[in-house]
């Protein structure tokens, strides 16, 4: 096996035989491993201080009593309890390589609860963005994709703000990291046409 392979392989649990064997050889992949454990157990770490079903109730409150704009705004409020419910998996599934600590560098751009999580939307769509924009010339699927971003970047933008005023506001935070998802999932959904 090379680290090619062996890197590809190295998120299943358990790690194949040919696989561990590898990484037991080998200090780069043994290195690599140790980052996807770090992510994992910071990942973990979110999710336990998230309170997802307090902060929904919290989003629910608020909506009984009609706060404005987000009445009005319910399939954003649909959209981002999905999130909460699926940033497992998006986080899980997306294959993140941070170069170095990254974590911690968005946790000081993005305040509170947010922050981890923002962290990893933004090295999942920082690692298909680019090769989304070049396709977008000859494949409709890409081009559609892109077309998509500026409003995406613009809720991202708002609801930044958002946070930035308000870092431990359950509807901010889960306005934003509805956004980032909405962004990812447009970007994942042309990447994976190839
Ligand atoms: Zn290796």
């Amino acid at each position: 096996m090379n680290c090619a392979d062996c890197r590809d392989a190295l998120e299943q649990t358990p790690l194949p035989q040919d696989v561990a064997a590898h990484v037991r050889e080998c200090a780069g992949c043994v290195h690599e491993l140790s980052l996807l454990q770090r992510e994992d157990e910071v990942y973990a770490a979110y999710a336990a201080r998230i309170e997802v079903p307090e902060m929904w109730g919290a989003v629910e409150r608020r909506l009984r009593r009609g706060v404005s704009p987000w009445r009005k705004r319910v399939r954003w409020i649909s959209l981002a309890a999905a999130s909460l419910a699926l940033i497992a998996l998006a986080v899980i599934t997306t294959s993140t390589r941070p170069p170095r600590n990254p974590v911690a560098v968005a946790v000081r751009a993005v305040p509170g609860p947010a922050g981890e999580a923002v962290a990893r939307y933004r090295i999942a769509i920082a690692r298909i963005e680019g090769g989304i924009r070049q396709r977008a010339k000859d494949d409709p699927r890409a081009a559609a994709a892109v077309a998509a971003l500026p409003e995406l970047t613009v809720a991202i933008g708002a609801a930044e703000t958002g946070v930035a005023a308000a870092p431990a506001d359950p509807i901010a935070v889960t306005r934003l990291v509805a956004a980032y998802d909405a962004k990812l999932e447009v970007l994942r959904g042309a990447a994976h046409v190839q």
